[in-house]
């Protein structure tokens, strides 16, 4: 688990260093995507849930991607001007949504006897059926556990700052 008061030292050093005195940061709520640049309020915001699973540099980047959206301005969204400055900063992640960061990181990886995937972030501790074979648990459609290594390359590509 990332400190994060580690990440709010980075995120105010960071905002120090490239914006002007008017942007804040603080940790929001979110589950699925890592960060957010809110133009109207001149904050940087940084899911507390996302940044504790991440490692340092994963919520590094996720800085530098919304602090390039806080210097592009809202027009540019993704486009040629923000890539730029993204770069320039030191960003080296995407621009696209990859949507299940909270699958992508899952170590538990459940397999049901139609071949049906789940994912969980711990070992189940009971048995577990699968809901699209049946609403209802059913011993037929038990779910088989296998736990997979999740990459420190994984975390980084699955970061979703928007
Ligand atoms: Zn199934
Ligand atoms: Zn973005």
């Amino acid at each position: 688990m990332t400190d994060l008061r580690v990440v709010r030292r980075e995120a105010e050093h960071l905002i120090a260093t490239h914006l002007d005195a008017s942007w804040t940061f603080a940790f929001d709520n979110a589950k699925r995507r890592a960060g957010a640049c809110d133009y109207t309020r001149q904050r940087i915001t940084v899911s507390r849930y996302l940044a504790a699973r991440y490692d340092d540099e994963t919520n590094r980047q996720t800085l530098l991607h919304e602090i390039a959206h806080a210097l592009a301005g809202a027009q540019a969204g993704h486009g040629a001007g923000w890539k730029r400055i993204a770069r320039s900063l030191g960003y080296t992640g995407g621009v696209t949504h990859r949507g299940e960061t909270a699958t992508e990181l899952a170590p538990w990886v459940g397999v049901c006897p139609a071949g049906h995937v789940a994912y969980r972030h711990r070992r189940a501790t009971r048995p577990t059926s699968c809901a699209r074979c049946s609403a209802r648990f059913d011993g037929r459609f038990l779910f088989s556990w296998t736990r997979r290594e999740i990459s420190a390359a994984t975390r980084r590509a699955a970061v979703t700052p928007r």
